[in-house]
């Protein structure tokens, strides 16, 4: 289902000779850690411990972990460059090679009330954009795919957090279509006011994302008014190299302005359990991955708000303009 770039792996390490690396795999692809391992070991000299952390993004790049480990490069498969780093870090990608033609035509119908469409997709299909182009453009619609900007490396590249692209085109298009998965329809339903239309390789599906924003929506709204009754807030600063989503000088210039008590709180890996344990903490403002505090509202006790969603808190942004300018 999947190609490697097992060529241009050997060929780095062979160049390179490190003695040791970290091998960081996504959730979805941990189980070719064993092939992978064997892979390096017989082509190369170099030696490899595979980290078995999560790797939820290619922001998560375990710079401590494999200094910790003596290694002296990262290999991050899965994901395109994001990251700069003075450590060595190998970004190798993990290409969906099976054929999606069946679920594009399926959605064509879904796409017939629109003139004008966005195209993205994530980076495992993103050579599947030209062929994806030509089946919508058949149709007789205009499709415009979204140049790279920020930390996306490809055109038409859809990330997490990285929605520049789409809002300098939102106003030239009736609707976006994402070939990937739920997620990251969903960034870019919370980042632009535009219909998304969810076109689902893995799970053939196909969903319209109005439903589900409204529904995130609703939850994003109760969590900021509950945080603003709080007295006692969290400011939750990301300890993940690629995860910095703004300044937490500013958060605790802003909650001193208002009169909020507040502690700043280190942390790599947010959760319910962990927050828990500050009991007297009302609310908290996260500045690592906005898609914790986003899409894991049903998981947190207490509120939990995003860089973004602090600005309505503290009065500098209202709440139609987070409407208008996106939640991301
Ligand atoms: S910060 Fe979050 S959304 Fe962005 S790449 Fe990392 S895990 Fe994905």
């Amino acid at each position: 289902m999947y190609t490697f770039e097992e060529d241009k792996l050997i060929t780095e390490l062979n160049q390179k000779k490190p003695k040791r690396v970290l091998l960081q795999l996504p959730e979805g692809i941990k189980r070719e850690g064993l092939r992978i391992s064997n892979l390096i070991r017989e082509k190369t000299l170099t030696e490899v411990i595979l980290s078995g952390e999560p790797l939820w993004g290619a922001c998560d790049v375990a710079v401590n972990e494999a200094k910790t480990l003596g290694c002296e490069m990262i290999i991050i498969y899965g994901h395109a460059k994001f990251v700069n780093s003075d450590f060595p870090i190998l970004y190798l990608e993990a290409r969906y090679e099976s054929d999606i033609t069946k679920i594009v035509k399926k959605s064509l119908p879904k796409l017939e009330s629109f003139k004008k469409i966005a195209l993205a997709t994530s980076v495992q299909h993103i050579h599947q954009i030209p062929q994806v182009t030509k089946l919508i453009e058949e149709t007789g619609l205009e499709v415009i795919v979204p140049e790279a900007k920020g930390n996306a490396f490809y055109d038409g590249q859809v990330l997490g957090c990285e929605y520049s692209s789409f809002k300098l085109i939102a106003d030239k298009v009736d609707a976006v279509v994402i070939v990937a998965n739920k997620f990251h329809a969903l960034g870019v339903a919370m980042s632009i006011n535009k219909p998304v239309i969810l076109v689902d390789p893995f799970n053939e599906e196909i969903h319209n994302m109005d439903e589900f924003k409204d529904k995130i929506i609703r939850q994003r709204f109760a969590a900021i008014e509950k945080a603003k009754q709080a007295k006692k807030i969290g400011i939750i600063i990301g300890t993940k190299l690629g995860q910095k989503f703004g300044s937490f000088e500013f958060v605790k210039e802003k909650l001193k302005k208002i009169n909020k008590e507040y502690v700043m709180i280190s942390m790599s890996e947010i959760t319910n359990d962990k927050l828990i344990n500050l009991y007297d903490i009302e609310a908290f403002v996260e500045l690592a991955c906005p898609r914790i505090a986003i899409d894991a509202a049903g998981m947190f006790d207490k509120p939990l708000l995003t860089a973004r969603e602090f600005a309505v808190l503290c009065g500098d942004l209202e709440w139609n303009d987070l409407l208008e300018k996106g939640f991301l």
